[in-house]
């Protein structure tokens, strides 16, 4: 029987659903709010795991085009001092295949391959239980049913207040995130202080963390302890001294305010912040760490919207390999409801191991004693 199926939400989760179902000749709805595939900026680069991330690409039919279009050298990590010295420098082996980085733009336009996406539905509401299967509203006010409705439309998501009444919770840890292109020809210094891959530095309740992307293009964020609204007067919430509000909106105010807060910090790490073009504020979110719900037939979630956890390289392995799951489970065929009931019971066990993980790297990463961001990455790095 050919089921009625709809997943919400063109990301990393949403995208590998419908292509496995793609590959096993099943047809699936995918319905996003966005009006085009590059309606906006695609993001940075995701690293992903052997047995997370890279198990779904497998499932999907591409990994070999992974091999071609990921960077196995962006694994490399380089940790420095707030002085600047270099306090760990890990380079990958040749054949180091454990987490190799992707950016975002090419992973999406991997996976959306042959996928016809409707670009522009953004979704509402979703009800469960009518005697037509899930009914979803859509925001031009036309709505439709289906069998199955899959919610893989991230950390605010529309699908999740149909069946949990979860919302995520800002965790006290805030980030700014900014871009510098062509840094290889432009800023070869900066170039050098980054290497092949990442450099992080850490400080008290202070990250900087410089990631490469492919092109010569670095993603850099500057995280931090404080109140949701710290920039509405950065005397009472972070201490500086004579500093009221800062515009958020203003990039000039942001770019010469930071380095007030990485006060004392190498020039050669506060550069990374002097060639941003723009600063995007991003307080981190997150779902409660064993986040369930009471299994509602028609209507489930993967991905963020399901399981929101701290940006530390687990949230799109997690969201690609669940919907690589729970596509193979559909097409293996029987009681569908039975199938995303089971998907559930499998997702919530392994999601909940790690929020919990994430969780306590996020407290450790910023963290009032620094040696703490050091052990962390003493723990995860393979020797
Ligand atoms: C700075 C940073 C770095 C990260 N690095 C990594 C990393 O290296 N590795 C890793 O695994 N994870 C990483 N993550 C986490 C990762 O980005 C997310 O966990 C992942 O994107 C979640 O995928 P998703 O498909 O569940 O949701 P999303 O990627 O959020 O996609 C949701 C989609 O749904 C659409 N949508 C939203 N609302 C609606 C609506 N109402 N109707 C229709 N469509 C809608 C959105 O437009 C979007 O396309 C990082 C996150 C951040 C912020």
């Amino acid at each position: 029987m050919r089921h009625r199926i709809a997943v919400i939400g063109a990301g990393p989760g949403g995208l590998t659903f419908a292509r496995v179902l793609h590959r096993h000749g099943l047809a699936v709805t995918v319905l996003e709010r966005d009006s085009a595939r590059d309606a906006r900026p695609s993001g940075g680069t995701l690293d992903l795991h052997t047995g997370l991330g890279q198990l779904a690409l497998e499932k999907a039919g591409l990994s070999a085009e992974f091999e071609a279009l990921s960077r196995p050298e962006g694994q490399a990590m380089r940790i420095l001092n707030t002085d600047g010295t270099v306090l760990r420098d890990w380079r990958p082996r040749p054949d180091e295949q454990a987490n190799p980085e992707i950016d975002r733009g090419h992973l999406r336009d991997l996976l959306l391959g042959p996928l016809d996406v409707q670009w522009g539905r953004g979704v509402t509401e979703v009800v469960p239980g009518s005697p037509d299967g899930a009914l979803v509203h859509f925001a031009d006010g036309r709505q439709e049913t289906f069998d199955l409705v899959v919610g893989a439309d991230g950390a605010w998501s529309r699908v999740r207040p149909a069946i949990s009444s979860a919302t995520p919770r800002y965790t006290g840890i805030t980030s700014i995130e900014t871009s510098v292109d062509d840094v290889d020809t432009q800023h070869p210094d900066l170039a050098r202080l980054i290497g092949e891959g990442s450099v992080a530095v850490y400080g008290a309740n202070r990250a900087v963390v410089a990631q490469r992307n492919s092109g010569g293009h670095v993603k850099v964020y500057a995280k931090f302890r404080a109140p949701l609204d710290w920039h509405t007067d950065l005397e009472r919430n972070l201490g500086l001294s004579g500093r009221a509000s800062l515009d958020l909106a203003d990039a000039e105010a942001v770019r010469s305010s930071l380095p007030a807060l990485f006060d004392g910090w190498a020039a050669s790490v506060l550069d990374l912040f002097r060639y941003g073009s723009a600063f995007v504020h991003r307080p981190f979110y997150v779902l409660p760490v064993a986040h369930t719900w009471v299994h509602t037939p028609g209507v489930t979630l993967l991905g963020d919207a399901a399981h929101l956890m701290p940006p530390l390289g687990a949230g799109a392995n997690l969201a690609m390999l669940e919907g690589a799951e729970l596509a193979e489970s559909i097409a293996a065929g029987g009681d569908l409801d039975e199938i995303v009931r089971a998907f559930e019971e499998r997702m919530w066990a392994r999601a909940g191991t790690w929020a919990r993980l994430t969780a306590d790297g996020l407290e450790r990463l910023v963290s009032p004693d620094p040696a703490q961001a050091l052990a962390v990455f003493d723990e995860v790095q393979p020797s």
